[in-house]
């Protein structure tokens, strides 16, 4: 197994056989997820603390889930009454914790940078679930573990990426990930929506759904991210839709086998009409869903067997 981390705070430093160790292995995480035992011992004696300094619903839950079933003790900081709020750094609080000797900090922060920071003051493990615009490094990998899946393949695919690139962490971390597994990506999105230089990112650009789509074999819809918005990026939500919104005929512009992904919270009739969404035969979110959590178990492990090899070396 190759995997030489003591962090994962992103997709950009990983190589494509570390990505391929962390899905092989949440891939038999799958497996233990669906069996009526959930649980194995890999993080047991370990204490893991989530800090989530921005709203999460998904992440949260899963990283919680993903550690409970491992074995660690779990705790979730209530960051909204914490001491941040009296005026503490990030770091001042990070070195708090420390204190307390967390072996794996997961950690979730508004401002991009913001979790590599903390990650060189503290002698745990730390895992981003998300900094600002940054990176999203685990959704990047259940992505890929659920595209792996439904294509049987990462490599050589089309991948449409829609809507608001230019503030999502997930778009980033996806286009890092499928770039390094040599698939082609498009981003899709009103200009203003674009970040000026993406063509330089190795990607193509779209600006309209119907070329953006056209053979697609993934079909990745983003949310408008309007708490990082100040402005209008767009006319309106109805336009937006009209125009970018995917719809059965929009989607009828990609492969017919092609996949629906979204890494919620979904806006329905904003990016996504509902019946697309809900549809079993296109729509892989639940699923999504389902490896976040065993994708984030298989990174913990990881990182814990780094964690333990260091310690007796
Ligand atoms: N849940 C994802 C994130 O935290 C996507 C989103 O919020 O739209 O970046």
């Amino acid at each position: 197994m190759t995997f030489r981390h003591r962090h994962l705070l992103g997709i950009e430093p990983l190589s494509p056989d570390e990505i391929a160790t962390i899905l092989d292995l949440a891939g038999t995480y799958v497996d233990l997820n669906r069996s009526a035992e959930k649980h194995a011992p890999a993080l047991a004696g370990l204490t893991q603390i989530n800090m989530f300094f921005e709203n999460s619903t998904r992440t949260q839950a899963s990283f919680e889930i993903a550690g409970q079933r491992l074995g660690a003790d779990v705790m979730n900081m209530a960051m909204q009454a914490s001491s941040i709020k009296k005026g503490e750094t990030l770091i001042d609080t990070a070195l708090t914790l420390n204190a307390m000797h967390p072996d794996l900090l997961v950690v979730r922060h508004p401002q991009s940078g913001a979790v590599d920071l903390l990650a060189q003051k503290v002698n745990a493990a730390v895992l981003n679930a998300g900094d600002g615009r940054h990176e999203h490094p685990t959704q990047a990998l259940l992505d890929a573990l659920t595209i792996r899946r439904a294509k049987g393949r990462l490599h050589r695919l089309t991948v449409a990426i829609c809507g608001d690139i230019a503030h999502s962490r997930v778009a980033r971390s996806n286009i890092w990930l499928l770039g390094k597994m040599e698939s082609r990506i498009r981003l899709v999105g009103p200009p203003t929506l674009i970040p000026s230089g993406a063509a330089e990112w190795g990607v193509e650009v779209e600006h309209d759904m119907a070329r953006g789509l056209a053979d697609a074999d993934v079909v990745m819809m983003l949310r408008l991210q309007r708490e990082r918005m100040d402005g209008g990026f767009i006319p309106s939500e109805r336009e937006y839709y009209h125009r970018y919104g995917l719809d059965a005929e929009k989607l009828s512009c990609a492969k017919p086998d092609a996949i629906v992904m979204h890494p919620g919270p979904m806006n329905r009739g904003v990016e996504i009409d509902g019946t697309i969404a809900d549809d079993i035969n296109r729509s892989v979110i639940q699923e999504q869903v389902e490896m976040g959590v065993a994708v984030r178990m298989a990174a913990m492990d990881l990182l814990a067997r780094n964690l333990r090899a260091a310690a007796s070396a």
